[in-house]
């Protein structure tokens, strides 16, 4: 069993308060492996199973890179559904309770696309979004990412099973060259390793089993 604790990593005191509150006593093994690298940050590939606690393991790393002072959207995480959208959001809004203004907003399909367009008339620092959605703001120039530093590619395998890579490509011709990017699945099919090969910059691969 691996019991590294949070306060091992180099992360602010605030965070690591507000962790402990949440009750996140001790790292899973794939944030064990996956937080130095995200920190540090590397590219990364990142299997392990559901449950494993992957949401935590990208969001601590993509709210420690965080501007907080800079209202631009700085970090994008792509999940397969609305349902797992939803979750990822709402996980990223209890560990980013260390600080009192950190805006994260879902954009997914299958809901009214007019009030996400007033939604991000305001701003936000994390989108969290299915690929189709995120694409049809970027095309009608309602979302911009031009400040992003991070994308996140949440459930990959399954984005790839629902044909998702084309919109997923065309997201990403959307955002600067120069950025962090991080794909999380739970399984490595020959089509996942094809789109690392395009989209990821020398990443580092950790793996992490749940019996660790
Ligand atoms: P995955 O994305 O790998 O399927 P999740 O990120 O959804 O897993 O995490 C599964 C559950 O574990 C969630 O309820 C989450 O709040 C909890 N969790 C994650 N990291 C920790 C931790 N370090 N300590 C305690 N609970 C955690
Ligand atoms: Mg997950």
């Amino acid at each position: 069993m691996n019991t590294q604790n949070f306060s091992s990593l180099n992360l602010t005191d605030a965070m690591l308060k507000n962790l402990e509150k949440i009750g996140y006593k001790h790292m899973t093994p794939i944030q064990a492996k996956a937080l130095p690298f995200i920190l540090k940050k590397n590219d990364l590939i990142a299997k392990a199973k559901t449950g494993s606690g992957k949401t935590a393991a990208f969001g601590i790393g993509l709210l420690s890179n965080l501007d907080i002072k800079k209202f631009r959207v700085q970090s994008l995480v792509l999940c397969p559904t609305r349902e797992l959208a939803d979750q990822v959001a709402n996980e990223l809004r209890q560990i980013a309770k260390f600080a009192h203004n950190i805006k994260i907003l879902t954009l997914c399909g299958g809901v009214a696309f007019g009030p996400q367009l007033g939604s991000l008339r305001h701003q936000a620092h994390i989108i969290v979004g299915t690929p189709g959605r995120v694409l049809k703001h970027l095309n009608k120039n309602s979302l911009s990412l031009q400040d992003l530093n991070m994308l996140v590619l949440d459930e990959a395998d399954r984005m790839l099973d629902m044909g998702f890579i084309e919109e997923i490509q065309n997201v990403i011709d959307f955002a600067p060259k120069k950025r962090q990017t991080l794909l999380f699945s739970a399984t490595y099919p020959d089509e996942i390793k094809d789109l690392c090969k395009s989209i990821l910059d020398n990443p580092i691969e950790v793996e992490a089993h749940l019996q660790e």
